[in-house]
């Protein structure tokens, strides 16, 4: 079968983007073109933000539990839907398909929260003076966009999606190029859901149109996940253009283990935590600060990691380019000096020869300044850096200008009360390897690693995909007495 090429989602029918410009979308693991993806433009762009302008008004006004009773049938839907959604991630990610459920587990659990959006935003009201009331209610902010990166397809998207339109706004979703297949099929699950049309609309493309977004003004909101570079140009050209913006960027996330961690414990989950999706989280370790005698543990952390087979339980990176600057971020840090335990550089998988796999690598004796020990690598790649106390430990972490995550490992509370004080990132974990904060609670780093106040989930995205009215009211005459009113 030829590989097709994808349209953009606009006023809930397919359409062609206006250029003929496309991408090839590959499958990681196999190197095979899947499909073409358009490079949208400004003018299609345009399209989008008329038909979610159009869809506002009565999308807005609709009550809050009547909108939700779409996101209750979509949750029926991501359940129902649920291996046909895996295959497809896995397709065009190259993640494992148990990683791949998980993301689709997580959409699930993340619509469940919008569903409950009704019990969280209720207003507030409050007899300010004698006879004078005042009142809050929370509005859409309006027309938003969400631009998001390769490595969850179909979980990111689901970030947004569901809270942003419980909560009354449209949008524009803008996937990542390099895995536009998901998100169209979230689209159209939507649609059997019941969603109106126009309230979601995609648009494929690349940097042209993530720069058309950022510059419409029709567009009131911004989020966006990816590399901390675009973050920046995405956070000042659509803050330059008066948006409401939050936008994530990359991760060097540390995990500081103390010699009383449980070995067993510490090295399954540090060995999981840098290999899961193939290091391409932005929750995932990076670096391991080894705090004092620690061999014993990076002894099992090596066995642990044997256990990780690429093709098996270990997905493929997500492409030739990718794993071209994973490969030569390790043999630096061999030429500078540091200690391959393991390596995964000219990994093969019998059967999949051409796809893009990296096989488990960890380094020991990297310093703080070598690249690998300060850039994101996003790969299946554990460098292990020395620390002779846990203040050191804390000096390499907050050294980095990273702050996504980071966590500690040891079987000491003061220990763990101590270090999850002072690291300097905004999600932390106490024996947890990977510390995502599941709903309500909301995910977002400090640093480089975010910009823009509030977090993009849980119970901070309501504060980004809504804006406040404060209303004074006042009926009975002997209320004029007061001195304010
Ligand atoms: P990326 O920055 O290359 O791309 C993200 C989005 O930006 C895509 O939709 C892409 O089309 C667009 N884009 C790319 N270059 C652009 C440019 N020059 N101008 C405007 N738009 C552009 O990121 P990626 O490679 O898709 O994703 C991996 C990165 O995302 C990693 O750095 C990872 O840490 C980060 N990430 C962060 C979080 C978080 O929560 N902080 C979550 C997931 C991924």
């Amino acid at each position: 079968m030829n590989p097709t090429t994808l349209s953009n989602f606009i006023a809930g029918a397919w359409q062609q983007p206006h250029g003929r410009k496309t991408l090839p979308v590959e499958n990681p693991s196999s190197g095979a073109v899947i499909a073409f993806v358009p490079l949208s433009g400004m003018n299609d762009v345009e399209l989008a933000v008329r038909a979610a302008t159009s869809a506002l008004p009565s999308w807005s006004a609709m009550p809050i539990k009547e909108r939700v009773q779409i996101f209750f049938r979509y949750r029926a839907l991501l359940e129902q839907h649920a291996n046909e959604l895996a295959e497809l991630v896995y397709t065009e990610n190259g993640k494992i398909l148990s990683e791949a459920m998980a993301e689709v587990d997580k959409s699930i659990e993340l619509t469940e929260f919008a569903c409950s959006m009704p019990q969280l935003i209720s207003g507030e009201i409050l007899e300010v003076s004698r006879g004078v009331e005042c009142r809050i209610d929370r509005y859409p902010v309006g027309v938003v966009a969400s631009i998001t990166p390769f490595n969850f397809p179909a979980m990111v998207p689901n970030w947004t999606i569901p809270n942003a339109l419980a909560l009354g706004n449209t949008m524009i979703l803008k996937p990542s190029e390099l895995v536009p297949l998901s998100s169209c099929r979230l689209a159209e699950l939507l649609k059997e859901a019941g969603l109106p049309d126009g309230v979601l609309n995609i648009i494929h493309g690349g940097q042209e149109a993530v720069e058309a977004i950022c510059d419409h003004s029709g567009i009131h909101a911004v989020t966006f996940v990816g590399s901390t570079k675009v973050a920046k140009i995405v956070y000042q050209r659509a803050t330059s253009h008066l948006k409401r913006a939050v936008c994530l960027g990359g991760a060097k996330n540390h995990l500081i283990v103390m010699p009383d961690a449980h070995e067993e414990m510490t090295a399954s989950n540090v060995a999981a935590s840098m290999s899961g999706c193939a290091g391409q989280r932005c929750m995932a370790a990076s670096a391991m600060v080894a705090v004092g005698p620690v061999d014993h543990i990076i002894t099992r952390l090596v066995e642990e990691s044997k256990k990780i087979i690429p093709g098996k339980n270990l997905g493929a990176v997500i492409s030739k380019i990718a794993k071209e600057r994973i490969e030569r971020y390790i043999t630096e840090a061999e030429q500078q000096g540091a200690k391959i335990l393991l390596d995964g550089r000219n990994t093969k998988v019998t059967g999949k020869e051409n796809g893009y796999y990296v096989g488990p690598t960890v380094i020991d004796f990297v310093k703080p300044e070598m690249n690998i020990a300060k850039e994101e690598v996003f790969g299946p790649v554990l460098s292990i850096i020395r620390a002779s106390d846990v203040d050191e430990a804390l000096k390499i972490e907050n050294a980095n200008p990273y702050g996504n995550a980071a966590s500690v490992f040891t079987q000491s509370g003061g220990i763990a009360r101590y270090v999850a004080e002072h690291v300097s990132a905004g999600m932390v974990g106490i024996n947890i390897g990977v510390p995502v904060p599941r709903e309500p609670f909301s995910f977002g780093g400090w640093n480089e690693s975010k910009f823009g106040s509030g977090d993009i989930t849980g119970k901070s995205s309501i504060e980004f995909f809504t804006k406040l009215k404060k209303t004074t009211t006042k009926w009975n005459p002997e209320a004029r007495k007061n001195w304010m009113s």
